[in-house]
C-alpha cells in the first residue's frame, strides 16, 4: 500500500451503501481503517460476493498491497509475520512487524543441548515498558549432511516447542527431509540460490512454504526472485548476504537498496521481507566473548537497517537484551506515546504511613520507577499522573505535569483516606513545580526526590525514615 493512499482513494471503489456488514457505520469510516490497517478487506462481504464490484475488489486488493510483501512463518499461535511495511523510515508512519530474531541450532548437536537452546528460545522473556520481548523461532542448520540427521533433529525440535522453523541447506535432498520432518509446520525454506533454485522451486510447491532467496550479488538475487515468481512462487524473503569488518558497509548498503527499491521505486521484484545472518560472524570468529560482541553489533545494525528477520548464534543475556530493546524502540508505534492507565497502585503492602511517589504515565518512566521500588522492596503508593504519556521532564515543560492535575488526582484516587501523613514525593525532574504544587494541594508538603528513581532507597534513607525515628 501506498504511503500516499488517502481514505478517499480506497471510498471510490467500496459498494458506498453504508450497510455496515464489516461493522463500520460508513464505507468511509471502513476505507480509513483499511488505511490504518485495523481490519480486513476481507470484511466488506458485499464486494467479495457480488459479482458487479469484481474489477473493484481486484483494485482495491492490489492497492492495499504493502510494497513489502508480508511473509507468514510458522502456523498456530507462534507463527509470525515477516516484512509487510509501507515506508523507508519508521517517522514516516509507522512500521508493523518488529525483526523476528531465529536463534540457531544445528543437526550435530547432542540432544542434551539442543534441549536446552530449544527451550530457552521457547521460554526467554524480558519484560520492557509493559511488554514481554521474546525470541520468535529456532533455524537448524544441516553441518551432517546427512537428511535423515537432518529430519530426526527437525523432529527432535518440534516435539520440544510449537516454534516457526527456519531449515537451512542448499541440498534439495536434505531440505525434503526436513521438510517431511516439519509437514504442515510451514517453516521457511533457506535457501535458493544460482545453482538449487529449480529443485528448491519445486519443494516450496509441494510443501507449500516460503522460500529465502540467497545471493550477494543483487542482479543474481533479483534474477532468482523472478523466476520463482514467475513459478508461482509469491512468498519470499531475501538474503543479500551479512557480512562484518571492512564488508559492513557493502551488507548495509545492499540492505538499504533493497528495501529503498521495493518501497520508493515499487520495484516488485525485490518487494519482499529482508533476512541477515549475524549467527555467520559469530560462526566465522573465534566463537568467543569478541564474536559474540561483533554478532551483536552487526544484529543490532541490520535492525536499524530494515531486516525483518535476523538469525543469531550466540544467546548471551547482554547481546539479546541489547537486539530486543533496540527492535522495541524502533517498532514501537512513533504516533502513540506508550503510556499507562493514571492512577494509584500500591507496591507491596503499604499502610498508612507508608511513603507516596509520584510519577508520569508514560509507560517507560512508570514502569522504571515501579522496578525500582519493587526491587527495593519498598511498601509504597505510586500515584501516577496523566501526562499523555509524555516523561516527566517534557511534561513539566509541555503543562501536562502540573499543579492542578496532581492535587485533581489525590482527590480522586481517595488518597487521603489512604495515608495519616500529608507528604508527597514528587520526581527531581519535576522540582520546579514543587511550590504551586503544595499551594493546589491544600496541606500536602511536596518532597523534591532524586532525578533518577534507582535513587529512591538512599533518599529515604536521608529524608524519611530519618524523620520517622527522629
Ligand atoms: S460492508 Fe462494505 S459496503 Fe457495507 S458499509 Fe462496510 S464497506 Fe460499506
Amino acid at each position: 500500500m501506498s504511503k500516499r493512499l488517502k481514505p478517499l482513494d480506497i471510498f471510490k471503489y467500496l459498494p458506498k451503501t453504508n450497510c455496515k456488514i464489516c461493522g463500520e457505520e460508513t464505507c468511509m469510516a471502513f476505507a480509513m481503517k483499511l488505511i490504518e490497517r485495523e481490519t480486513e478487506l476481507a470484511l466488506c462481504t458485499p464486494l467479495f460476493d457480488e459479482s458487479k464490484y469484481q474489477e473493484n475488489k481486484d483494485t482495491l486488493i492490489v492497492m492495499l498491497r504493502p510494497p513489502v510483501q508480508p511473509v507468514k512463518i510458522g502456523t498456530g499461535e507462534k507463527s509470525v509475520i515477516v516484512g509487510g511495511e509501507e515506508v523507508v523510515y519508521r517517522h514516516e508512519l509507522t512500521f508493523y512487524n518488529e525483526t523476528r530474531i531465529f536463534i540457531d541450532v544445528h543437526d550435530e548437536m547432542d540432544s542434551k543441548e539442543l534441549t536446552e537452546r530449544v527451550n530457552f528460545v521457547d521460554e526467554y522473556t524480558v519484560f520492557r515498558i509493559g511488554v514481554h520481548l521474546k525470541l520468535n523461532g529456532i533455524a537448524v542448520r544441516s553441518v551432517s549432511n546427512d537428511p535423515a540427521k537432518f529430519a530426526k533433529t527437525v523432529e527432535e525440535i518440534l516435539k520440544l516447542a510449537d516454534l516457526p522453523l527456519v531449515l537451512c541447506t542448499f541440498d534439495p535432498k536434505i531440505m525434503k527431509a526436513g521438510l517431511d520432518a516439519a509437514k504442515g509446520k510451514r517453516p521457511l525454506i533457506y535457501a535458493a540460490t544460482v545453482t538449487n533454485w529449480e529443485d528448491i522451486a519445486k519443494l516450496a510447491m509441494e510443501y507449500n512454504c516460503p522460500v529465502a532467496v540467497f545471493s550477494t550479488d543483487l542482479t543474481t538475487l533479483n534474477s532468482i526472485a523472478i523466476t520463482l515468481q514467475k513459478a508461482g512462487i509469491d512468498e519470499l524473503v531475501l538474503d543479500p548476504g551479512t557480512y562484518f569488518g571492512e564488508n559492513i558497509g557493502a551488507t548495509l548498503n545492499n540492505y538499504t537498496l533493497l528495501r529503498v527499491a521495493a518501497i520508493e521505486a515499487g520495484a516488485e521484484s525485490v518487494g519482499f521481507p529482508l533476512m541477515g545472518v549475524p549467527a555467520t560472524v559469530y560462526l566465522e570468529g573465534d566463537k568467543g566473548t569478541e564474536s559474540a560482541w561483533n554478532e551483536t553489533i552487526v544484529g543490532s545494525m541490520l535492525i536499524d537497517r530494515f531486516a525483518s528477520m535476523l538469525i543469531v548464534h550466540n544467546v548471551e543475556l547482554w547481546s539479546l537484551l541489547a537486539l530486543l530493546t533496540l527492535r522495541q524502540t524502533i517498532y514501537t508505534d512513533p504516533r502513540i506515546h506508550p503510556a499507562v492507565d493514571a492512577g494509584l497502585i500500591k507496591i507491596g503492602n503499604p499502610g498508612v504511613d507508608s511513603p507516596v511517589f509520584l510519577t508520569t504515565n508514560f509507560a517507560l518512566t512508570f514502569y522504571t520507577v515501579k522496578t525500582d521500588l519493587e526491587q527495593a522492596a519498598i511498601d509504597s503508593w505510586l500515584l501516577t499522573v496523566d501526562t499523555e504519556g509524555i516523561g516527566v521532564e517534557s511534561a513539566v515543560a509541555g503543562g501536562q505535569l502540573n499543579a492542578g492535575a496532581v492535587a485533581d488526582l489525590i482527590k480522586e484516587t481517595g488518597l487521603e483516606e489512604k495515608v495519616k501523613h500529608r507528604k508527597l514525593i514528587i520526581p527531581g525532574m519535576a522540582a520546579r513545580i514543587s511550590g504551586e504544587t503544595e499551594d493546589s494541594t491544600g496541606g500536602w508538603q511536596i518532597l523534591v526526590g532524586p532525578r533518577d528513581s534507582s535513587a529512591i532507597p538512599k533518599f529515604l534513607k536521608q529524608n524519611w525514615e530519618a524523620e520517622a525515628t527522629a
